[in-house]
């Protein structure tokens, strides 16, 4: 059953009198626990307006079911099907 909380989980990232001293990313992602929690808030959309919106096709939907599944090796994966840079 979907996450029905119009609440996203906050990103963690570094304090800001840690992160003004480094060139480290500022995000620091989620745990596991905390991303299979954002997936569980996919609707999965019959018409997936989250696909066709998206520049580069990412099979969001079918990436946030790996999630959901703790397969984050297979989520990679998708995400890297129609995405070279997915961090871009
Ligand atoms: S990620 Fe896509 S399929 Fe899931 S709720 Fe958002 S728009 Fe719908």
């Amino acid at each position: 059953m979907a996450n029905m909380t119009p609440n996203k989980c906050p990103m963690p990232v570094q304090d800001p009198d840690v992160r003004n001293k480094n060139f480290e990313e500022v995000a620091l992602g989620y745990t596991m626990e905390m991303a299979m929690g954002e997936a569980e808030r996919c609707l999965n959309c019959k018409n997936s307006p989250c696909v066709s919106g998206c520049p580069v096709g990412v099979r969001i939907p079918e990436f946030i079911s790996l999630i959901k599944a703790g397969d984050i090796e297979g989520a990679y994966a998708k995400i890297k099907e129609t995405n070279a840079l997915p961090a871009v």
